[in-house]
């Protein structure tokens, strides 16, 4: 597996990674992306720290987790991954995995609550605007839809130029 890896691209497997046969693989992933540390990742999922850097360079790809870690349903698969990863930890008398994923666990909520929190301060940005009714949008509200619609208008006419060329 090498080169840069689409955002949209299915993850596939590589039987040869230990970190892609392991049930954790997706907790490690979304762990990962928050911002985990390897340490902390190898502690939670009890797997080699070497093993999973592998993993995530190799098959999972850098600019894949970049590119994705802004998703809120990873998010909250973040969320999830990391409170049945304390459950397991606590039921197997493991204290040093479940304090680690329950730190994954803070992380993820005081990102949530963060992001909440951003879009509360955001949402005068639409109230009352009608989408039909210009008179109605707040000056960053012009700014942002008039930067979205010369984008997707310069795109029309990229396509235009491309079917030109091909007739
Ligand atoms: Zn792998």
């Amino acid at each position: 597996m090498s080169g840069k890896k689409n955002v949209f691209d299915v993850p596939t497997i590589n039987e040869q990674c230990l970190i892609c046969l392991s049930p954790n693989r997706a907790a490690i992933r979304s762990m990962s992306e928050l911002g985990a540390t390897l340490e902390e990742i190898a502690v939670a999922c009890q797997l080699n720290a070497t093993d999973i850097q592998k993993h995530l360079d190799e098959c999972v790809g850098v600019d894949d987790i970049a590119g994705l870690a802004g998703s809120d349903d990873r998010l909250l698969r973040l969320l999830n991954d990391a409170t049945e990863l304390f459950h397991a930890s606590t039921l197997a008398g493991n204290l040093t995995a479940a304090s680690s994923a329950l730190g994954v666990r803070v992380r993820a909520l005081s990102e949530a609550f963060r992001r909440s929190e951003s879009r509360a301060k955001h949402k005068s940005f639409i109230e009352n605007a009608d989408p039909r009714d210009p008179n109605t949008w707040s000056e960053p509200l012009r700014k942002f839809l008039q930067g979205y619609i010369d984008q997707v208008l310069e795109n029309c006419a990229a396509i235009d130029d491309k079917k030109k060329a091909i007739q």
